[in-house]
């Protein structure tokens, strides 16, 4: 059965530039490269991806990533731990915008805000987020949002614009956030945290996500689902989390993995 991972970063496997943390994991993937995730990935039923940018640099590199390889896209975005770089920037603003009209990018995101770690303050964060849903409007791309204990300033932001098509990635909030996402049409980015969390109000939001709305993500290299903890995550384990899934919800598999199959391709246009 199909599936598709829709949100990895395996764009920076090897690179010398982009989101150094993520870089610094890959590294420690011996042996792995691009090529080699994508055949991983292809081996276990995962038939398309999307690399997902968090900032300049490595929003390039996903996109010349995805121009190579089939089954392969593109989304590009200023991480909010990355906004304030770019909220002070505007040649680097305008070089990100031109970025949107390249082949196969299929989003933007990841944008949002982060308040849990705050990298860049808060009025950066809304900035960039702010510009990145224009970008979005304009060229008519759905958003890949990262918002972490920030709800109440994101959905404000959120409610100015009118139209926005989008999923909350790794999504780890409470049912009223769940409910106020998907009154928005928002669709569910549920990743390898649904395997190892030990909090049973979490377990039960996963539970809640109607099918309509769920799509799978690896976000790897980072958050390898159960029982591979302790190695780096790639995009062929996204199988894992459906499995995890359809168990969790009495799901059968090739049902989450066929509807959330086709959120994916309907979403991104893919
Ligand atoms: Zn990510």
């Amino acid at each position: 059965m199909e599936l598709i991972d829709t949100h990895c970063h395996i764009q920076s496997i090897g690179a010398s530039k982009g989101e150094r943390h993520t870089i610094e994991l890959w590294n420690k993937a011996e042996g792995l490269s691009g090529d080699r995730a994508m055949a991983n990935a292809k081996e276990q039923g995962v038939s398309k991806l999307i690399c997902v940018g968090c900032d300049l640099d490595d929003s390039l590199m996903a996109i010349d990533f995805a121009a190579l390889r089939d089954g392969c896209y593109a989304s590009i975005g200023i991480h909010p731990h990355e906004s304030n770089v770019f909220a002070n920037n505007s040649a680097l603003a305008e070089h990100f915008e031109s970025l949107a009209s390249k082949p196969k990018v299929v989003a933007v995101g990841e944008c949002g805000l982060d308040y849990f770690y705050e990298h860049s303050p808060k009025d950066s964060q809304l900035k960039a987020l702010r510009y990145q849903i224009e970008i979005a409007i304009k060229y008519e791309l759905p958003l890949i949002f990262h918002v972490r204990q920030a709800f109440k300033d994101f959905w404000p932001v959120f409610d100015e614009y009118k139209g926005l098509r989008g999923v909350l990635h790794s999504f780890t909030d409470d049912e009223i956030n769940l409910e106020k996402a998907l009154s928005r049409n928002l669709y569910i980015g549920v990743n390898g945290i649904s395997t190892f969390t030990k909090d049973k109000k979490q377990l039960q939001v996963y539970k809640a996500i109607p099918l309509s709305h769920l799509l799978l993500e690896t976000d790897s290299p980072y958050l390898t689902p159960a029982p591979y903890r302790g190695t780096i995550n790639e995009p062929m384990r996204v199988g894992v989390v459906a499995d995890f899934l359809s168990n969790l919800r009495h799901e059968k598999r090739s049902d989450l993995a066929g509807v959330t199959t086709k959120n994916a391709v309907e979403l991104f246009r893919i």
